[in-house]
């Protein structure tokens, strides 16, 4: 039996991308504001990217909403 796979588990400590800082878990994919994985803190940034570059209003941002309050209300 051969193991060639490299296993990733969720409680390895890995790198954010974003802003160097280390988290355990699966993280984020950090595309389009980096390449790799974002922590989940960089993750609203990352979200937030994408809604632009979607070219939805994120003027709302801007007056202190948060990612999530966003999106919820573009559902
Ligand atoms: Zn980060």
């Amino acid at each position: 039996m051969s193991d060639l796979t490299v296993k990733v588990e969720p409680s390895d400590t890995l790198t954010c991308s974003i802003c160097d800082s280390e988290y355990t878990g699966w993280g984020n994919n950090a595309w389009p504001v980096n390449s790799g994985r974002c922590c989940d803190g960089c993750n609203g940034l990352v979200l937030l990217e994408r809604l632009s570059n979607m070219n939805l209003p994120i003027k709302a941002l801007k007056l202190g909403k948060t990612a999530s309050a966003l999106l919820k209300r573009g559902n």
